[in-house]
Order: C-alpha cells, then sequence, then structure tokens
C-alpha cells in the first residue's frame, strides 16, 4: 500500500523527542539546523574543545538531510562550464576541488564514526535525453580532463544497457568518484557523532529570534533562551523569518520521491547493473538509484515544498515518469512517497560566509548531501581560526532577489516551474 511516508525513516532508528535535554544557559556557537551542515560543524566544533549546542525546531535530522536522494556528487549544482565563465578559471579549480573533498569528507567522517549508511563509491551516471545532451557530454569529457584534471568517461548509446536498463537515452556520462549512500543513517550517525565529541542537541527548539547584546546573542527558542559567543545559521530550504536577512536570499524549493517495493534481484541488476546515482539531463530533472532493491525515483514534480496535497499529486507523476524510464516497472508497487525542501540561492551557488557574527552555509541547490557535511566541518574550522573570508566559497557575493522583490515566500515559483518544462520542451 502506498504511504506518503519517509522510506529511509524505516530503515534507522532516527533520534526521537521522548527525552528533551533542557537547553544550556551560555555556549560559544549555538548552531540552528540538526541536518548534515549543523551537526558536522557542531561536530567538528566541539572535538575543537568548543561548547556548541544544535538547536532544531523539530526532531533530529529532520529536514531535507534524512529524505533526500543519498547521491554524494561530484561537481556543483552549475555545470563546471558555467562555473569557470563566470568566476575565473583559478576560482573554478578551488571549488571543484571542494567537490571532491566533500566526498573525500563524508567517507571520512563515515570510517572514523564507524557510522553504518552503506556509503560506496559506485559512482553516478548522467543521461542525455537528447543526441544533443550526448554531444555535449562529449564536450564536457574534454573540458574536465583539460581544465580540471579530473577524468570522467563516456557510455555511447550501445553501451548504455552496461550501465541502465533503460531504452530511452542517448548516451551517459560517468563520473566514478562520486558516491550512494543512505541519508538517514548518515544523518542519524553524524548526531550521534556529534554528541560523542561534545555537542549538546535540542530538538524542538525552534529559534524564533536573534539578539545581538554587545559580543554575544541572546538566542531565544520555543524552549526558553541561551547565550551565545557565535550562531551558525544551517537551516537550508526551511530558514525562517528568525534569520529574515537570510531568508530573503533563499528560495525554498520542493523535491519529491517514490520507493518501490523490493524487486528481484535480477530486475534490479537489469535496471541498473553497477548500482549508479543516476540523473539526466533535463532542466526538470529526475534522479533514481537503487537501495534494496528498491528503486528511490525522485525528481521536481511539484515546485512547491512538502505537504499532503503536493506529494499525493507527486506520487502519481514520478510514478508516470519512472514507467517513462523503466516500462519493465509497470507493475511494480510503490510503497512510498515524500517530499522535502531544497535551498536555492538566486544566482544556483551555495554561499558561506558571516554577517554581523551570524555564520551561514546555504544554497546547496539538491547538492548538500556530500557539501553539506563539507561545509558545516570547513566553515567550523573557519570560524575556529577567524578566517572565513579565505573559504573559497565566501568569494562572491550572496545575492538577494532582483529589485528586492522577495520576502521569503516564493510567489514565482510556478513561474518558474514552467519555465524549466518550456526549456526542456524548446531544447
Ligand atoms: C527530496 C530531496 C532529494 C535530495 N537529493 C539529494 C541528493 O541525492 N544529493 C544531494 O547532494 N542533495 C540532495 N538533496 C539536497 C540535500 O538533502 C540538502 O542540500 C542537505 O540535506 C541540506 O542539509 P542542511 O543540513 O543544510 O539542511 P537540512 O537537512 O534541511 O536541515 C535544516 C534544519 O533546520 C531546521 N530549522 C529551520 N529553521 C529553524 C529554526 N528557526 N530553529 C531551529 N531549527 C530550524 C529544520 O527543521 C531542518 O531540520 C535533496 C533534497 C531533497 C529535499
Amino acid at each position: 500500500m502506498l504511504q506518503q511516508r519517509i522510506f529511509w525513516h524505516d530503515t534507522v532508528s532516527m533520534p526521537s523527542d521522548k527525552d528533551l535535554t533542557p537547553l544550556p544557559d551560555r555556549v560559544a556557537v549555538a548552531v540552528i539546523g540538526s541536518g548534515f551542515t549543523g551537526l558536522a560543524a557542531a561536530r567538528a566544533l566541539a572535538q575543537n574543545g568548543s561548547s556548541v549546542a544544535i538547536l532544531e525546531a523539530e526532531t533530529i535530522g529532520w529536514g531535507a538531510s534524512s529524505r533526500n536522494g543519498g547521491m554524494a556528487l561530484t561537481g556543483l549544482k552549475l555545470p563546471m562550464q558555467t562555473v569557470l565563465k563566470r568566476y575565473g578559471r583559478e576560482q573554478a579549480r578551488r571549488l571543484f576541488q571542494c567537490s571532491l573533498d566533500s566526498v573525500n569528507t563524508v567517507e571520512q567522517i563515515v570510517r572514523e564514526e564507524n557510522i553504518d549508511c552503506g556509503f560506496a563509491r559506485t559512482g553516478h551516471l548522467l543521461a542525455a535525453n537528447k543526441p544533443k545532451h550526448f554531444d555535449a557530454l562529449k564536450d564536457e569529457v574534454e573540458f574536465m580532463a583539460r581544465e580540471f584534471d579530473h577524468n570522467v568517461h563516456l557510455v555511447p548509446p550501445s553501451d548504455l544497457q552496461s550501465e541502465i536498463g533503460s531504452r530511452i537515452y542517448h548516451g551517459a556520462l560517468v563520473d566514478e568518484a562520486s558516491a550512494g549512500l543512505n541519508p538517514a543513517q548518515f544523518v542519524a550517525g553524524l548526531a550521534q557523532a556529534a554528541e560523542n565529541a561534545g555537542a549538546s542537541l535540542h530538538a524542538r527548539a525552534r529559534v524564533t529570534r536573534l539578539e545581538r547584546r554587545g559580543t554575544r546573542f541572546v538566542v531565544e527558542t520555543g524552549r526558553g533562551k541561551l547565550e551565545a559567543e557565535s550562531v551558525f545559521v544551517a537551516t537550508a530550504g526551511y530558514t525562517g523569518s528568525a534569520t529574515k536577512s537570510l531568508q530573503k536570499k533563499v528560495i525554498p524549493i520542493g523535491s519529491f520521491i517514490i520507493a518501490t517495493e523490493q524487486l528481484p534481484d535480477e530486475l534490479a541488476r537489469e535496471l541498473s547493473p553497477k548500482n549508479r546515482m543516476i540523473f539526466d539531463y533535463k532542466h526538470y530533472l529526475n534522479y533514481f538509484r537503487l537501495w534494496d532493491n528498491r528503486m528511490i525515483f525522485g525528481g521536481r514534480a511539484a515546485f512547491f515544498p512538502e505537504n499532503e496535497n503536493t506529494i499525493a499529486r507527486s506520487a502519481e507523476i514520478l510514478r508516470r515518469e519512472m514507467i517513462s524510464v523503466y516500462p519493465q516497472l509497470r507493475d511494480v508497487k510503490v510503497e512510498y512517497v515524500w517530499g522535502g525542501t531544497l535551498d536555492f540561492a538566486f544566482d544556483m551557488m551555495t554561499h558561506v560566509g558571516e554577517e554581523h557574527g551570524v555564520f551561514y552555509s546555504l544554497g546547496y541547490a539538491g547538492h548538500g548531501v556530500a557539501m553539506g557535511a563539507y561545509l558545516g566541518q570547513t566553515v567550523a574550522e573557519a570560524m575556529l581560526k577567524g578566517n572565513i573570508r579565505e573559504h573559497p566559497f565566501a568569494q562572491f557575493n550572496f545575492p538577494g532577489a532582483p529589485l528586492g522583490l522577495y520576502d521569503g515566500r516564493p510567489w514565482f515559483l510556478p513561474v518558474a516551474g514552467m519555465w524549466h518544462k518550456i526549456l526542456d520542451w524548446v531544447e
């Protein structure tokens, strides 16, 4: 039976809110948000001897970090060709290196903390929806080798069956450096690691107000106040009015996933013989992978963030999309559907920095599995060293909406959604 429920949550015991730890009076750092970013930051800060409280509005790991596709990918949301044009060769190289380091960071944390989350370097497969996409992928292979000394390889249409049991694509590109994991198991393990390092975790402690008093902050939450020397905002697509100036720079966009029943071994092997993290070339893209012989199939089925209606509609849309890729799944049961919220900046880049003592790492644009952990950790390190301005992701302006036409409520999403569909159609 189809249930509106996050499949990953049935694979691990997520931290609960049964025993709410009382808030401390004072800490060195208050981290707002308990996903990959906040938890990796808290772990790094606590390991360095700082007192840290993680304040989470819902339950620990509740946000996108326990709902995503579990694809720890190289690269950024923007194609590296665009990044190079926009920021120049040297900066693009630093940013791309960060993306490689991000997957390594996840691997290292998993190893050091012994987190059982199925981390595996199975690589990603970018599938061409049209012949001209495959031409672009040919350029990409050459470009990545020349500019970034990074080897990715092409899969011509005639070899596609060795990579994917679908006949709708026109070739693909493989990057072996990407990895897959179970995101809920990873975020639950990261929470345990942050706690073991000495951070205190506080569920149901929504931050409602931040007030600067001299060199300290008074942080008001739904469960009382605390004082902090610094604050780290790690609230991604759920960024709210307590940090209004950041909320105005982050567009929350829904993304949705279905999970099928368990498939026979032979069928699972046929669909994805190498267990790749797969996504296509469209603006309105689909992403999918196997986990435990279930097909986990996601996409931007509705642009608005998750609610009962957008999730129900997404189940239908995603099932149709999945069958168009894999007609062999026509009679397979879809058992789970769920949604989560992504955080996009207006320039589609991830941004880290500091505004009046408030540090942030935001704008992952659907690329935060590896980047969240990496930027959480490296921004924490920069906070300790006092050199956040030198961070590669702090080298460009974090823009607000053109003409300031945005107050945190994304009125333009239906238009943007339609625009992406039109682009796919025109192209
Ligand atoms: C359906 C889906 C699929 C995705 N697939 C992938 C993928 O395969 N690969 C990939 O790289 N990325 C993917 N992403 C993106 C990735 O999940 C996110 O970029 C990443 O999890 C962001 O982590 P985070 O810690 O910054 O934020 P989150 O995990 O979203 O955590 C933010 C937390 O902040 C809390 N919060 C908000 N406001 C407050 C407040 N005022 N007080 C206290 N707490 C607050 C929220 O409750 C939330 O728990 C996907 C996202 C979704 C939704």
